[in-house]
């Protein structure tokens, strides 16, 4: 059945697409759609509705770390970034998630507060490795 064969490709691209979104990594649309078109035939705008029923159903989370470019991660939990100023990657970073902040920030402030994520700005440890003197 033809709907049958369209729901079964619709599977698919969604799986190829959440694929694409490494733990750890945060890649872009553009980003998901390079990586995949290496092997598959898939438009840009299936990445992009792919990506919107994905984080619909919980599976991913937008990450803004970096103002001119929604990135995707596949780490649902709380936590905090970096966001390289030399090859602008954006990695995790190993910190616990500071619960005691955000009970602060609600009794000072009397808003409710659903969560806080960190984005530190810097240069990775790759980046350092390749050119030491970014270290200072
Ligand atoms: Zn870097
Ligand atoms: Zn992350």
């Amino acid at each position: 059945m033809v709907t049958e064969n369209l729901s079964r490709r619709n599977t698919r691209q969604r799986k190829l697409v959440l694929e694409a979104i490494h733990w750890g990594d945060h890649p872009s649309a553009r980003d998901i759609f390079d990586a995949i078109a290496k092997t598959e035939r898939i438009s840009l705008g299936t990445v992009y509705r792919n990506l919107i029923i994905l984080e619909e159903a919980g599976e991913i989370v937008q990450v803004k770390s970096d103002p001119l470019l929604v990135r995707y991660d596949r780490r649902l939990g709380p936590h905090h970034h970096l966001h390289c100023k030399v090859c602008g990657r954006v990695y995790d970073m190993p910190l616990p998630y500071d619960a005691v902040f955000d009970r602060e920030a609600a009794e000072k402030s009397g808003c409710r507060i659903e969560g806080h994520s960190i984005t530190f700005k810097g240069i990775c440890r790759a980046c350092i490795e390749k050119s030491p003197e970014n270290r200072f």
